[in-house]
């Protein structure tokens, strides 16, 4: 039933949700509110035997959801969030500080991401192969279908988007009758339990979604090897990552990890708008996005004018209170991380850079920040700084642009600025990216489109509604002789 988990002045106890079961345990974690950092609420810290627990109920629950009641429970999850919206964006605004703008936007995202599963559950992907194709063909057909994994599913989700992370792990599982243990970030846990709590109301068996919380270094490993677990779907940094690729063995694996995504702004561009897409890219939710723009490359013909607009922008954005209404940027998810930024944005002025806005910090606040005159090999640029700091790296031409772009471990997504139809040519095929997307944002997409990384960002299979889908599942193939 509707009701505010987070109440003022209160430490809010949260319980697992093992099956649909709460279930306290003695030892916690604190949940702080990164602007204050006031602690709103203690989440258990799971033990081995949970684990193993929650596993074990989910491999044995065999689900038997039509396409249509599938489509009926994403569909009605959907209408609750929508009818507590405010709700939901203020535990988010709560859990991470993120501004309330970011919070409502996520949770807008999120009802996106339950139509398109909803949808899918509805659509029979089958084949059908002829087989008299060759000399030695028959009169026969093989026919294809998807079959949900025998196992269950482990989901572990990073900070930064405490619903829309979970929701895109947690929404195609439903779709495909699968079953789900997610263990969401220690930081931003709550929205997760909302949200599973959501589920159950809309109808969801229970057995097909438990939520966990605990110290990694305790759970993890059983998450990650117990053999009841048949895929293990990971969004988070690059050391964990390549961390659950080790450990995870035999076991499918969707790893979407960190990014260094650039905007790339050629000469011709229409500077106003390159100006607004680097600034909304490099600052929104914090500049904590997988695809945020994390580096600005600018063709030097065009850069002093870019750099002027973009300092521009970046001042007119109001920070601060994160529950204030009119405030664009709220914090970074805690201080040990905005301390961090403050110093590889330190660290470049001391080798050349130049600072033209911002590196300041107060607490988890840390201001939107203009940095010009980046050399590409500053840790500023090479590694991907998860916060709202923009490093202008001037080039000059268009050779210099993809190499400096290829230059750092990172394969995410890209935004281009042209409108060369020669230059966009080169850009899609050369950049060593998952995405290119011109004229927009590295982090647009529609919720239902293909989304994922190469290199260090990820292993090449990408997420996204029906990707997810795909690789929620088996295809068993069958053959007929007519
Ligand atoms: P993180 O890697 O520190 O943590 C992610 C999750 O892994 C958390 O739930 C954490 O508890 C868990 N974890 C910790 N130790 C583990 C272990 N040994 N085994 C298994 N799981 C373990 O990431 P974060 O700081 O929460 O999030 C920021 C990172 O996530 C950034 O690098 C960002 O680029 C990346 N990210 C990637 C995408 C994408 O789609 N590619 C999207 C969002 C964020």
């Amino acid at each position: 039933m509707s009701q505010a988990i987070l109440k003022p002045g209160t430490v809010h106890r949260e319980a697992l949700r093992i099956a649909g079961e709460k279930v306290h345990r003695d030892r916690t974690i604190e949940v702080t509110y990164p602007y204050t950092g006031e602690v709103i609420a203690t989440v258990p810290k799971a033990t081995l035997d949970d684990v193993r627990n929650a596993l074990r109920i989910a491999r044995d629950y065999k689900p038997t959801l039509t396409r249509y009641e599938r489509y009926k429970i994403l569909m009605r999850a959907g209408e609750i969030i929508a009818s507590r919206l405010d709700e939901m964006s203020r535990t988010i605004t709560l859990e991470s500080g993120l501004s309330r703008k970011d919070s409502l936007y996520e949770v807008g995202r999120a009802s996106d991401v339950l139509l398109f599963a909803a949808n899918q559950a509805l659509v029979d992907d089958g084949q059908v192969f002829s087989c008299d194709l060759t000399h030695h063909g028959k009169s026969r057909k093989v026919y294809t279908m998807r079959e949900p994994l025998l196992g269950a599913i482990t989901a572990i989700t990073p900070f930064n988007h405490p619903l829309n992370q979970v929701i895109h792990k947690v929404a195609p599982a439903i779709a495909t009758n699968n079953r789900i243990v997610l263990k969401p970030s220690e930081k931003t846990p709550l929205t997760a339990f909302l949200l599973a709590d959501i589920l159950y109301e809309a109808g969801l068996p229970p057995q097909m979604l438990s939520v966990l919380t605990g110290d990694p270094k305790e759970i993890a490993d059983e998450l990650l090897t117990n053999a009841d677990v048949d895929l293990v779907t990971f969004t988070g940094g690059v050391p964990i990552g390549k961390y659950i690729a080790g450990k995870a063995t035999y076991k499918r694996q969707i790893l979407e990890l960190g990014g260094n995504d650039p905007i790339i702004v050629m000469e011709d561009a229409d500077i106003e708008e390159a100006a607004t897409l680097a600034a909304n890219g490099s600052y929104k939710n914090s500049g904590q996005r997988c695809t945020a723009v994390k580096r600005m490359l600018v063709h030097e013909a065009v850069a002093d004018r870019f750099v002027e607009l973009l300092v521009q922008k970046t001042k007119a954005l109001k920070y601060g209170d994160p529950m204030d209404p009119d405030t664009d940027m709220g914090t970074v998810i805690d201080e040990a991380a905005a301390k961090q930024f403050e110093a590889v944005v330190n660290e470049a002025i001391a080798a050349g850079a130049k600072l033209l806005y911002g590196n300041e910090r107060r607490g988890a606040l840390y201001s939107p920040t203009v940095l010009d005159h980046v050399d590409p090999e500053m840790t500023v640029a090479k590694h991907e700084t998860f916060g709202p700091v923009s490093p202008v790296i001037r080039f000059k031409n268009i050779d210099e642009a993809i190499r400096i772009s290829n230059g750092t471990a990172y394969g995410l997504s890209s935004s281009i600025c042209t409108n060369r139809l020669d230059y966009i040519t080169r850009f899609i095929r050369e950049l060593n990216v998952g995405s290119v997307n011109v004229r927009e944002v590295p982090g647009y997409r529609l919720e239902l489109t293909p989304f994922g990384g190469i290199k260090d960002s990820g292993l090449g299979y990408k997420e996204g509604v029906l990707e997810a889908m795909k690789s929620f599942t088996n295809t068993k193939t069958y053959s007929l002789p007519w």
